[in-house]
């Protein structure tokens, strides 16, 4: 499975490699940014997000200056509206979603915020506005209830107890013989792949951010737990500027907008209906889908 943030699949390989007792998580996402060249503008001030407006205005990126991977990128994400990013194979989508989070700069226009320019503000400030589920969470070697803390410095018990609630865990959590205090991770009680999702959407609800990007390419689960979890990323959406990168069409069907992103530029975009109204990309995408859906469940029977 593809995954949304390389960074995060270095978070992984960092993981592994000095998992051992207790790790300094701030130190863990300072090593990931640090060596790339992204450095807080002179003067930078921190972000003052008032209602979470994402704006991309003319973005163009390449990872090499010789290959272009955006070329002129406009979008607009109104505050709290939820736009799912779909599209061929390297069409660019988990590289939007990077450039919000500023991994990378741009090369050229820029990405806002509620009006300011992400790269004239400080990457705290920034990170701490958004929220990432990632698809495949990496937990830390501690208690279930430490990793849903790790969303925010501070939380306090009352509140890792609500987003449990709120991912829908909590119940899970309770049936476990030491509860929030059970040990998880490789050292610990293995989580399956939509526990762990349902971890990674409980510490972004500790964390609370006004903006969220959503990697929904949930073929790690199941079916079931699929629709549930989707379920449950609704109700987090809600009262949040949302991204969903999603590898698959049938997951963005609620959304507000859907960009449908071809070789760098954005080639349609609209609602489900409006979309297959238009008999274009997407319309295209989503028939190859069902077709591929309907075999697929003929060769399960
Ligand atoms: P998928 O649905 O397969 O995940 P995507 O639309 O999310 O694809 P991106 O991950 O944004 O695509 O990648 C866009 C292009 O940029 C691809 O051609 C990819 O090879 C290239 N690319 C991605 N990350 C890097 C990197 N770190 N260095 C160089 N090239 C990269």
């Amino acid at each position: 499975l593809a995954q949304l943030f390389r960074p995060l699949d270095l978070l992984g390989m960092v993981y592994r490699t000095i998992r051992q007792g207790a790790i300094d998580m701030g130190a863990m996402f300072d090593l990931i940014d640090t060596p790339s060249e992204i450095t807080d503008a002179l003067g930078a001030a921190p972000l003052a997000v008032t209602r979470g407006a994402v704006r991309f205005e003319g973005v163009q990126f390449g990872y090499d200056p010789d290959r272009a991977i955006l070329k002129g990128i406009d979008l607009n994400i109104p505050a709290g509206q939820t736009v799912a990013v779909v599209g061929p194979s390297g069409a660019g989508k988990s590289t939007l979603a990077r450039l919000l989070y500023r991994f990378y700069d741009v090369t050229g226009g820029r990405i806002t915020i509620d009006g300011q320019d992400i790269a004239q503000v400080t990457q705290t400030s920034l990170r701490g506005a958004i929220g990432i589920v990632p698809q495949d969470t990496v937990l830390f070697n501690d208690t279930i209830g430490y990793n849903i803390a790790y969303g925010r410095e501070g939380a306090t018990d009352a509140e890792v107890a609500a987003a449990a609630r709120g991912a829908a865990i909590a119940s899970f959590i309770q049936s476990l013989s030491d509860g929030f205090d059970t040990r998880v991770g490789e050292r610990g009680l293995k989580l399956s792949g939509g526990e762990k999702q349902r971890v990674a959407i409980a510490r972004t609800l500790v964390k609370n951010p006004p903006i969220l990007i959503l990697d929904e390419a949930t073929s790690a689960l199941d079916s079931r737990t699929e629709s549930e979890i989707l379920d449950t990323l609704e109700a987090i959406e809600r009262g949040r500027t949302t991204i969903v990168i999603a590898h698959r069409l049938s997951t963005v069907v609620h959304a507000d907008r859907i960009v449908v992103l071809e070789a760098g530029r954005v080639a349609e975009q609209g609602t489900h209906a409006e979309l297959l109204a238009a008999n274009g990309v997407y319309a295209e995408m989503w028939a190859r889908q069902q077709a591929e859906r309907e075999e697929a469940l003929a060769v399960g029977e």
